[in-house]
């Protein structure tokens, strides 16, 4: 495993993942669809280049959504344990967006991003200093200019 950034799998294990490097960029999602996805408060949601990311076991299962904006959005589960181990969106082409909670170590993690905390669970509180934004934000305002430069290489 020494190859990968990192590696993530599902609950029962039979599923597996690897992101080859540094992730683009980790935000948390607040909003009350990621809630019900999740089936919790947030999504971590990881954010790395489609070339950077491999299936090391088994087989997604691929549901496909539509979001409120009309994009096309895609949940790829493990079909024995039905963990959602990544999400796509149509409108980040070229992007896989692997769950936070599913990584094998997630002790590297440290997002500094909330998104649509105007949903955001009213007990949960964010950490001083951390950014947040009510919906989205732009890209371009808040990525690091090396992840922006990537993000355009895709
Ligand atoms: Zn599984
Ligand atoms: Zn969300």
């Amino acid at each position: 495993m020494k190859d990968y950034f990192c590696t993530g799998s599902c609950e029962c294990g039979q599923t597996r993942y690897a992101v080859t490097h540094e992730p683009l960029f980790t935000h948390l999602c607040h909003c009350t669809r990621c809630q019900k996805r999740t089936a919790t408060a947030f999504y971590i949601t990881i954010m790395v280049p489609e070339k950077e990311f491999m299936m090391i076991s088994g087989e997604t299962q691929n549901i496909f959504s539509t979001l409120d904006n009309g994009a096309q959005f895609g949940s790829h589960a493990c079909p024995e344990c039905h963990n959602y181990l990544y999400h796509t969106n149509m409108n980040y082409k070229g992007i896989i967006m692997p769950t936070g909670g599913t990584l094998d170590d997630t002790s590297w993690l440290d997002p500094k991003v909330h998104i649509y905390v105007k949903s955001k669970q009213p007990w949960l509180e964010i950490s001083a200093g951390d950014r947040t934004f009510h919906e989205m934000y732009d890209l371009a305002e808040v990525w690091p200019k090396e992840s922006l430069e990537r993000l355009a290489a895709i």
